[in-house]
């Protein structure tokens, strides 16, 4: 008999373009993997972006911030930014909102994913708030337009902090803070600075520094070298991307945006408008996503059932999505994910 269910209220952004199929298909994940387990979803959904301004008149209505700052905990699918115009970034503006400060992204191969560097397992810390991220640009005179790179001792420490804590609390060995110093010499050499500070209460860990370009030269050559990446908010975004094409691409990698209140679970990648409802996407990245979330909310049997079920599917091979070299939809790969959680021999 399955114990009295523990009820997780949860704020879901659906998002756009695959937002709706992926998040539909981690939902569905979710309830199975919690009837099995003894955790119920009650799931609070909104809009944000585009769709949220045609029915509501604002990109973030209030009714989800007030939702998230309830619930504390948010699962959200990518919400299209307009590129060069238009209304700013809706990640962006609830990672800032709620001080949602670090950015953690492991980046870790699957099973029975054939990939160019077998066995990775490194993770991205990226400071999540700072940087040229704080959106404040202006033109200067026409034809000359200035952004401005915020970084602080505040944001730097709180940012270092959170990566030699994760790194002693889970046994990681090395950290890279990663850097363009010798030219942004200020601004990067406050973060170095910082990260060296902090640094100095974990001796268990080793520190180095790495300069961005050549770390991403150092990467393609040997990835293995790396444990942990800190990273100022561009940095962190572009090294996200091209680490994930380490196990398999952008359908796989996870993230989670944590602050000390609340978090909010989304995958690297963005909405995907080429393939969008298509029945095309990966739900792997948000469904790790998830995974990080329920681990988030102390329910590690929900979290390992959903975990094992995934890389059953994986492990078999015969039910993968287009991008990992499958020829399955989303809702097929969901149903097959389902199916591997309540086979007997799924966690073993
Ligand atoms: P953003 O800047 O908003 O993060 P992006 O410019 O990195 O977005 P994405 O929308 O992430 O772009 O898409 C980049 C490429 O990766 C596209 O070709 C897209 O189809 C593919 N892609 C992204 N996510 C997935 C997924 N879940 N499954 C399959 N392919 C994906």
């Amino acid at each position: 008999m399955t114990a009295a269910k523990k009820t997780h209220r949860i704020t879901l952004i659906p998002g756009d373009g695959i937002g709706p199929e992926v998040s539909g298909a981690v939902v569905k994940i979710l309830e199975a993997a919690g009837a099995a387990t003894g955790v119920a979803f009650e799931w609070h959904p909104y809009d944000a972006g585009a769709n949220a301004f045609e029915k509501t008149g604002e990109y973030i209505p209030k009714a989800l911030y007030d939702s998230i700052e309830k619930n504390r905990v948010a699962l959200k699918g990518p919400v299209t930014t307009p590129v060069g115009g238009g209304f700013a970034s809706i990640n962006v503006t609830l990672r800032k909102k709620f001080e949602l400060f670090a950015n953690f992204r492991p980046v870790k191969n699957l099973p029975g994913l054939k990939t160019k560097y077998p066995g990775l397992d490194l993770v991205i810390v990226r400071e999540n708030m700072e940087d040229l991220y704080a959106g404040l640009e202006h033109e200067v005179v026409p034809g000359v337009v200035q952004a401005l790179k915020i970084i602080t001792e505040k944001g730097s420490t709180r940012i270092a902090k959170f990566a030699f804590d994760y790194a002693r609390k889970h046994g990681r060995k090395k950290i890279h803070a990663i850097h363009k110093a010798n030219i942004m010499k200020l601004s990067d050499g406050l973060f170095l600075r910082c990260c060296q500070t902090v640094g100095k209460d974990f001796p268990e860990v080793a520190y180095h520094e790495h300069i961005v370009d050549n770390t991403c030269m150092q990467l393609v050559m040997n990835p293995y070298q790396y444990d942990i990446l800190l990273t100022e908010n561009l940095y962190g975004d572009i090294l996200s991307d091209l680490c994930s094409a380490f196990v398999g691409g952008l359908g796989l990698v996870p993230g989670a945006n944590l602050g000390t209140e609340c978090a909010i679970f989304e995958a690297v990648h963005g909405s995907a408008p080429d393939i969008a409802g298509k029945d095309m996407a990966n739900p792997t990245a948000l469904l790790q996503s998830a995974v990080l979330m329920l681990h988030h909310i102390d329910e590690p049997a929900t979290a390992e059932r959903v975990q094992a079920g995934l890389e059953q599917v994986y492990r078999e091979g015969k039910t993968l999505t287009k991008d990992v070299g499958g020829t399955s939809g989303t809702k097929a790969f969901a149903d097959a994910v389902v199916a591997a959680m309540e086979a007997p021999l799924a966690a073993a």
